[in-house]
Formats: structure tokens, C-alpha cells, sequence
């Protein structure tokens, strides 16, 4: 048997139409209803450092030992985690090949992996010059950047068909010499900055409604030079720097820029639907244990959280989760779920004796019970809570469970990218009244938020990496040949 993990960055659950979103992947859908669906699926964190290993461990990031993002992973964070076992590791001592494609994060998440793509393709490269150069010369004169941006356009395909195959030509090639094979795919398409075929946001935008504001009206909510102020700009998050946008009816505002968002959605969409019909063509496809996760979701403007995932409301941990096992599944779950319980159930679906997998730690447990229903030899004891930890913005813990969603800010409540709080120092909402988590319940039922505030105490003492007092830690430094470039990557991507 093999594994294919294909993780969607910052993928909303309400734009995969098997979770009754909009009908925007028709490939995720297809494989669902071939497969289950995890109604209630969550991250474990709102960044994808932390997130990723998450899945790759099987562990909360506070077990793992990585709480945050990008350059604010600590040497501490990086020692931890270096002791900590992996799922490709695992299968690439076993005999698996071990393939990761798209756009990884390298650094400890290559770690088993025979075959790892080049961090800064071809296509990569040619994408961040050619922004790095139309801001500098936006903020110069617009007009200027127009015309660069329009030499760019003529000169490569905006469609994003040739970072497609490149993805699909490595994923063949790999496969090649491959009798069975963990193989990772990390999609980027729904992360700002969209890259997306402009026709087809064009067909969105007529197809379905859109609330419009300009975002530079919603620029002024947040104070004037920080992260998020700049971010709404003209150059910012939303795909501007195309001719087709400036003078069109629809300006530059959430309306386009969630219209991008979809169509970014079945640009993922559409490499799936390459990357299966690879395995179809091998005779692999029914072979293959097939998941489609995203690391976080995204906030398109709920809590004024603009097309980032800030903290840890509903939009942001809330995933999609669909397993295509190959073998009969149930067709749903409602049972709370979260990324930590991938890898304990790649290995409980390989492993011929039945069982949790010894040489494998995990904080979470395999979802075989769930995916084989009342035909399994196994029951699914209900989870009561999930922890939620988040990463580098605004440090908020929380837990979710079945029906409440509460939240604890760690210290200073405000964004550290909006530089404002998106809400208060502790929250608590009835998810069963209020899915979109817009009443704050904390002071009317206070019983309540005192019994989940106990379960999140249980929890983060639960759940505590050994080597926790950095005094106590070897001087040992961690280095990764491709830190540097992997950094730099992440701030063209909008991280600080
Ligand atoms: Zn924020």
C-alpha cells in the first residue's frame, strides 16, 4: 500500500463542495464521496511550522516542541523537535521511498525524505523578482509597475500550469523507481498572494455573490504601518499588479480578493486531479491511501482578520479532512478530529496486526475505528477536547469541544500583525447557537468557561515537551543548510 498526503495551505472547509461549500474542487469532491469526510476536523495550531509537524509527528506542537512560525522558531524549538520521531522517517526505515513535492518548508520537515524539491524553483524565483521589482516600482510610479508586471505576464503563463508540472512531472518521475511510497505534496495556491488564472476569477465573480469593500477602507481600521495596514494596499495581498483589475468595475476590494481565493482553491483543485490521474495511469491509484488536509484555514474578513489565519476562531483551525482508504469507508464522521491523528493512522492502516503503532509516539490516535465503522474490531472513544495553541501573532490557547469553543490570550491580547486585540482576553462561544463565534459568553456562563478553563489546564499540562527549562538544555545548535532560504521565502509570503 502507499500514502499520498496532499496538504492544501490555508484551505477553507466552506470551499470544498462535499462539506456543502461552494462547488469550486471538483476533484476533492469526487475522492470524497469515495472516501470519508471528517466533518469536524482541526489543526492544532494557525501557522503551518507548528501545523506541519503537527501532522508529520503525530503530536501537539507543545509535545513537538515547535509553537511558531517561520523566523520566530526559536534554537530551543529547533533542538526539540530534532528528537522527535517523524512519520516518513518511520516509513523510510520500513522500505517505503519517501517523496515530498510543491512548495515544502525544508529545514526539520525534510527530515526522511528521500527525494525533496528544490526550495526556490525555477518558476519560484522568476514569481518573487518579479514582485520584489513591481513593488519597488509601484511605490515609484503605479504606471511602471503595470508594464513590468505586463512583461512578466507575456513571458510566463499565469495560470501557475508550469509550477503544475513541475510538481507532476517530479511526482512521476519519482514514482518511477517506487514500489510503495509515503509521498507529501504541500499546495500553496490558497495562500496570499493569489497567483491565479484571471478568467477564471473573472467567471466568479460572476457566478457567485460577493460582499465588496475596498480594502483600503478596511486598511483604516488598523493602525498605519503595521503589518496588516500594508497588506491592504495596492501590492499587498491581493493579486494587483495585473492591468485587467485596475479601471474594472469590481475594484480592488474583498470581493475580488475572495474571488481569488476560489479560484486559488480549484487551482489546488485541478493539481490533485493531476497528481491522481498520475497513480491512475501507474495503476497505483487503488493502491494508494489518499488524504486531503489543509494545515489551517483562513480568515477571508471574519473577526477583521483579512486573508491571513490569525488566531484561533473557527475559519482558521477548522480543516478540511477527507481519507480515500483503499477499502470500503464510512462516508462521514461528526466525531471531533484533528491533524495529530494522520500519522498514527497511516501507520494503524499499514500495519497488518492491529493496534497503536509502538514506535511511535503520538499525542493523537489512529481514525482506522472511524473510517471502518461498525465493521471495525475497534471503537473510537469520543475525543472530549482538542488544545489549541497559536503560534506568533497574538498568543491565544484555547480548546474546542464538541459544542464550545474558549479561548485564553497568554499575555497581551492584540495582534501582533493587526496590532489590535480581534477579541477579548478570554472568549467563550456556544458553537451549537453560534458557529461563526460572534457572542462572547464569558461573563453569562461562567460556570461554563470555569470547567473548559480546567480542561485547557489539564490539557497543557497533558501535553509538555521533557526538556521544557531552556537553562537545562545542551548548547548544542541546530542548523539547517536551508534555513536562509526557506526564511526568505516566508517573508515574500508576508511573514515578519
Ligand atoms: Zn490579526
Amino acid at each position: 500500500m502507499n500514502i499520498l498526503v496532499v496538504v492544501v495551505d490555508a484551505l477553507r472547509v466552506d470551499r470544498v463542495g462535499s462539506y456543502g461549500g461552494r462547488s469550486v474542487t471538483p476533484t476533492i469532491d469526487e475522492l470524497a464521496a469515495d472516501g470519508t469526510i471528517f466533518e469536524n476536523a482541526y489543526s492544532t495550531t494557525n501557522a503551518t511550522d507548528p501545523a506541519l509537524t503537527s501532522l508529520q509527528t503525530g503530536q501537539y506542537p507543545r509535545t513537538h516542541g515547535v509553537l511558531n512560525h517561520g523566523s520566530h522558531v526559536s534554537e530551543m524549538e529547533k533542538k526539540r523537535v530534532e528528537d522527535t520521531s517523524t512519520l516518513p522517517s518511520v516509513l523510510n526505515k520500513r522500505g517505503f521511498a519517501t517523496g515530498a513535492f510543491g512548495r515544502p518548508l525544508g529545514r526539520w520537515h525534510r527530515r526522511g525524505f528521500d527525494r525533496y524539491p528544490e526550495l526556490t524553483s525555477a518558476h519560484w524565483r522568476l514569481k518573487s523578482l518579479e514582485k520584489a521589482v513591481s513593488d519597488i516600482l509601484y511605490s515609484v510610479h503605479p504606471s511602471i509597475g503595470d508594464v513590468i508586471s505586463g512583461v512578466y505576464n507575456s513571458l510566463t503563463d499565469r495560470t501557475g500550469s508550469d509550477d503544475e508540472n513541475e510538481i507532476v512531472e517530479a511526482f512521476d518521475s519519482f514514482l518511477e523507481d517506487a514500489d510503495r511510497f509515503y509521498s507529501l505534496v504541500h499546495l500553496m495556491d490558497t495562500h496570499t498572494p493569489y497567483d491565479v488564472d484571471e478568467n477564471l476569477v473573472e467567471r466568479y465573480l460572476e457566478r457567485f455573490e460577493y460582499e465588496n469593500t475596498p480594502l483600503t477602507e478596511i486598511a483604516e481600521r488598523f493602525p498605519t504601518g503595521s503589518i496588516t495596514y500594508n497588506s491592504l494596499q495596492p501590492g499587498g495581498v491581493v493579486n494587483q499588479n495585473n492591468d485587467q483589475w485596475r479601471g474594472h468595475e469590481v475594484g480592488i476590494g474583498t470581493a475580488l480578493a475572495r474571488a481569488q481565493y476560489d479560484a486559488a482553491a480549484t487551482e489546488a483543485d485541478r493539481k490533485i486531479d493531476s497528481l491522481l490521474s498520475v497513480l491512475r495511469d501507474r495503476g497505483m491509484l487503488e493502491e494508494t491511501l489518499v488524504l486531503i488536509v489543509a494545515d489551517h484555514g483562513e480568515s477571508l474578513g471574519e473577526h477583521d482578520i483579512y486573508f491571513e489565519h490569525h488566531g484561533l476562531y473557527e475559519a482558521t483551525v477548522r480543516v478540511p479532512l477527507i481519507v480515500r482508504p483503499p477499502f470500503d469507508a464510512v462516508d462521514r464522521v461528526s466525531e471531533l478530529v484533528n491533524i495529530t491523528d494522520i500519522a498514527p493512522t497511516v501507520l494503524d492502516v499499514l500495519d497488518d496486526s492491529k493496534g497503536s503503532p509502538t514506535e511511535f509516539d503520538a499525542d493523537g490516535r489512529s481514525l482506522l475505528p472511524l473510517l471502518e465503522g461498525s465493521d471495525s474490531d475497534d471503537t473510537w472513544d469520543s475525543r472530549e477536547a482538542i488544545l489549541l495553541e497559536e503560534a506568533n501573532t497574538q498568543r491565544f490557547r484555547g480548546i474546542r469541544t464538541q459544542n464550545w469553543k474558549y479561548l485564553r490570550a497568554v499575555g497581551d491580547p492584540a495582534c501582533r500583525y493587526c496590532e489590535r486585540p480581534h477579541g477579548a482576553a478570554e472568549q467563550l462561544y456556544d458553537l451549537t447557537t453560534d458557529p461563526n463565534e460572534t457572542e462572547n459568553l464569558v461573563e453569562d456562563r461562567s460556570e461554563q468557561a470555569a470547567k473548559l478553563r480546567a480542561q485547557l489546564e489539564e490539557l497543557l499540562s497533558r501535553y509538555t515537551h521533557s526538556e521544557n527549562d531552556p537553562n537545562a538544555s545542551d548548547n548544542r545548535r541546530v542548523e539547517y543548510d536551508d534555513e536562509e532560504e526557506v526564511l526568505d521565502r516566508l517573508e515574500s509570503l508576508g511573514y515578519r
